[in-house]
């Protein structure tokens, strides 16, 4: 299998490349030039598998013959021996719908899934092919310690990573702060999370810098961490329906960047039997209007109590929009010079059509989020974190429904507090952080301080 850009600039690529480049180098993404079709036997077969296995099977057609199946296998298994629940991605009954939940990994979010591979994938590929990798992040909160548990003591990659201080979470400053490895650096900056932004991006303009650093982004449009996210819809689906492959269910996912939703439709154009996918928003509803209406059109960030989802530019939608317009990278171009130029994008009518069979769209407020924390509770006993609770609420009463949980509720205790007035206990991943020695170091939002600081570090 071979990876093409969405712009159609650049020649297609294997596997290994594709991890490697992230963005491709025209600014599209890297999408596979052709998906595996599974038959209801395979289907069939396949869903008595562990997630290990079932991980191997699926990712293998995608991979070719670029790694050996032994290889692949080890780090599979590697991957997920951090996970505490033995099935990985356990299905759990919560009264009339099934919660997937994908939060048993290191940093108790979802990203651990896939960053868990992709660190580990990351490595392999240096060792084997030689060289060096210095990733370089800014973050509100999430991204950042599920990033640095993915490659912390890795050979031959550091990670540097800048959070506003003073505004992210205690306990998500903690998570990234008490990693002491050598070759993690936490930077707290005096400023905003934009400054932080800010600062990366004019870093990774430097292309001078950026070679001689062998610099790399924590990029949430790496295509192995959409990989790593297809295998959990097989495995949900196996779970609810016995592997009986007459039998189609629906997922609700909580949504910002389109990663997570993108996986699933990429596992219902493999042959999933998928009924719909419920892509579900806080108030940052882009995606939402853009179902409705056929209308991209960017606006104002908004604060919500499901931080991971405040988003308005959504990195993987532009995978979609390649297989929406039948793959064709001209279109796509076309598509996302009217985003830059106009601030919206628009599509045909008979486009939006098929959005409309692909996805049923709901934007969930915080007062309703809070609600259906409590509704939850009352009902069954069960927390939902508010990411997962927009999700529960967006996916209302269908039946055979899978709601996606993107994050355990102890990473959110004071908005589960605020809705049942008790918080959820912690997973041993999330105890004892405030006791724990830090190392950070304090800079100043400016671009020399943070290069100066790279340099050194590099250099020692
Ligand atoms: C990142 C994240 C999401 C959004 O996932 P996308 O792949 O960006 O759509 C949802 N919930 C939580 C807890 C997250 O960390």
């Amino acid at each position: 299998m071979k990876y093409v850009s969405t712009r159609g600039g650049v020649p297609p690529v294997g596997f290994a490349e594709a991890v490697r480049m992230g963005l491709a180098d025209d600014g599209g993404l890297l999408v596979p030039d052709a998906l595996p079709q599974l038959s209801p036997d395979t289907l069939r077969d396949w869903s008595r598998l562990r997630f290990q296995d079932l991980a191997l099977e699926l990712m293998t057609p995608f991979v070719g013959d670029e790694l050996s199946r032994s290889d692949l296998a080890d780090l599979i298994e590697r991957s997920y021996a951090s996970f505490t629940a033995p099935e990985v991605t356990p299905v759990v009954e919560v009264g009339s719908r099934w919660v997937l939940e994908l939060f048993h990994g290191p940093t108790a979010a979802f990203k651990d899934v896939a960053l868990q591979f992709l660190g580990n994938l990351f490595e392999y590929l240096l060792v084997r092919d030689g060289g060096e990798l210095n990733i370089v992040g800014a973050t509100s909160g999430d991204t950042g310690s599920a990033a640095i548990a993915g490659v912390r003591g890795k050979d031959r990659i550091r990670i540097f990573v800048l959070f506003p201080k003073g505004r992210v979470s205690p306990i998500q400053e903690r998570q990234m702060t008490t990693v002491l490895d050598a070759n993690v650096h936490n930077i707290a900056l005096r400023g905003s999370f934009d400054d932080a932004q800010r600062l990366v991006k004019t870093l990774f303009r430097d292309l001078a810098l950026k070679r001689e650093c062998h610099l790399a982004a924590v990029n949430s449009i790496n295509w192995a961490r959409i990989l790593a996210q297809v295998v959990y819809y097989f495995y949900a689906w196996a779970r609810v329906t016995d592997g009986n492959p007459d039998r189609a269910i629906s997922f609700s996912v909580p949504t910002g960047n389109f990663g997570d939703i993108f996986a699933g439709f990429l596992a219902k154009r493999m042959g999933l039997p998928v009924d719909r996918l419920i892509l579900a928003t806080n108030r940052n509803d882009i995606l939402t209007r853009f179902v409705e209406t056929g209308v991209y059109e960017t606006g104002p960030v908004h604060a919500t109590l499901s931080p991971a989802m405040d988003i308005q530019v959504a990195s993987n939608f532009e995978r979609y929009l390649y297989f929406l317009v039948g793959q064709d990278p001209d279109r796509v171009r076309c598509l996302f010079d009217a985003l830059s130029r106009h601030g919206r994008l628009i599509v045909t009518e008979a486009e939006q059509a098929r959005v409309k069979s692909d996805f049923a769209a709901m934007a969930v407020d915080d007062d309703a989020t809070l609600s259906q924390i409590r509704e939850t509770f009352t009902a069954s006993g069960y927390i939902l974190d508010p990411h997962t609770a927009i999700g529960v609420r967006a996916g209302g009463d269908r039946r055979d429904l899978v709601c996606l949980a993107t994050a355990h509720p102890a990473k959110f205790n004071e908005v589960v507090h605020r809705a049942i007035g008790r918080e959820a206990p912690p997973p041993a991943s999330l105890r004892g952080l405030m006791e724990r020695p830090i190392r950070s170091i304090e800079l100043g939002a400016d671009i020399d301080a943070v290069r100066d600081f790279l340099r050194e570090t590099l250099e020692r």
